[in-house]
């Protein structure tokens, strides 16, 4: 049986419709909490996702739409959020990847990467940041990366969108250190710093490697591994919900402002 500590919570995690943040909800709705789901995806992937969310024992599913590349509706996503539910636990997971060498990166690329990946989590942030204070209870946990800590070549938006976002979570950290109380649980903020993670978002990059071996995708793998990750093993998105879930709990309510790795060593070089 599955210890429901966050049944009288409500969580909001952004690009839950696949990969890591689906995990994450999964993961919350099983300890109980109520889960509002964001993201892109066709009609099938969003009623699939709220389905499993739901089977995992969400008390509640709703479905937040909203294109976080644009300001005004992620407004009007925390709006209808907060109309429904206060929010008591943000989980900024939405994003995306482009590589290519820094002279040729096409600026809209820049520009979506920036909005998607960093200035999504500032709006999030500043919108339900206030109210966690007022309570006394609130987690921001947003999903940064490996590449928020170190960098590597041909991912210049990907690292500055990153690099950015732990910044601006050491800030938020800083201001709401001293909200709530030990008993209450206090307001934290904190980044997931994930390597190489078993998801949709790393697939190119699998068969840009595998290519080189007649479309062998194990292949791709381990040489993706081997160029970084001392580990030699991918992630699996429902490892790094765990860790999520962990900093949600009450004896969490001093670690706040950390960048933690679940990186297979891939920092520790
Ligand atoms: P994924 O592609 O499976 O999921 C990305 C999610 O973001 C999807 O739900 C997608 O719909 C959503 N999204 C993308 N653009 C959006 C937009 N404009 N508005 C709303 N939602 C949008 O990828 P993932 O691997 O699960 O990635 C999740 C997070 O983890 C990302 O922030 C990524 O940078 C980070 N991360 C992933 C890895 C990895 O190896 N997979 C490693 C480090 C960090």
């Amino acid at each position: 049986m599955n210890d429901r500590f966050l049944a009288e919570r409500c969580a909001l995690v952004t690009g839950s419709t696949s990969g890591i943040g689906l995990a994450i909800a999964r993961a919350l709705g099983a300890a109980g909490a109520r889960v509002g789901l964001n993201g892109l995806g066709s009609d099938w992937q969003i009623r699939e996702a709220q389905e499993q969310v739901r089977a995992a024992g969400a008390a509640e599913v709703r479905f937040l739409a909203a294109d976080l590349a644009r300001p005004e509706a992620i407004e009007a996503m925390i709006a209808e959020a907060a109309a429904w539910q206060s929010i008591d636990i943000l989980v900024n997971c939405a994003g995306v990847q482009f590589t290519a060498p820094l002279d040729s990166m096409p600026t809209e690329r820049w520009d979506q990467l920036i909005a998607i990946n960093l200035s999504a989590a500032f709006h999030t942030m500043r919108l339900t940041l206030p109210g966690m204070a007022e309570r006394g209870y609130g987690r921001v946990i947003n999903i940064a990366s490996v590449h928020g800590l170190v960098a590597s070549i041909h991912k210049a938006p990907y690292v500055a969108s990153k690099f950015g976002l732990i910044g601006l979570s050491r800030v938020a950290a800083l201001e709401y250190a001293a909200a709530g109380s030990r008993a209450s649980g206090g307001v934290t903020v904190n980044c997931i710093c994930p390597g190489w993670v078993e998801t949709p978002l790393i697939e190119p990059q699998i068969a840009a490697r595998a290519a080189a071996h007649d479309g062998d995708r194990e292949a791709g793998i381990r040489e993706l591994l081997r160029e970084k990750q001392p580990s030699q093993r991918l992630s699996l998105p429902e490892d790094v919900a765990a860790l999520c879930t962990f900093l949600c709990r009450r004896e969490a309510h001093n670690i706040t402002g950390a960048a933690l790795p679940v990186d297979g060593g891939w920092t520790a070089q």
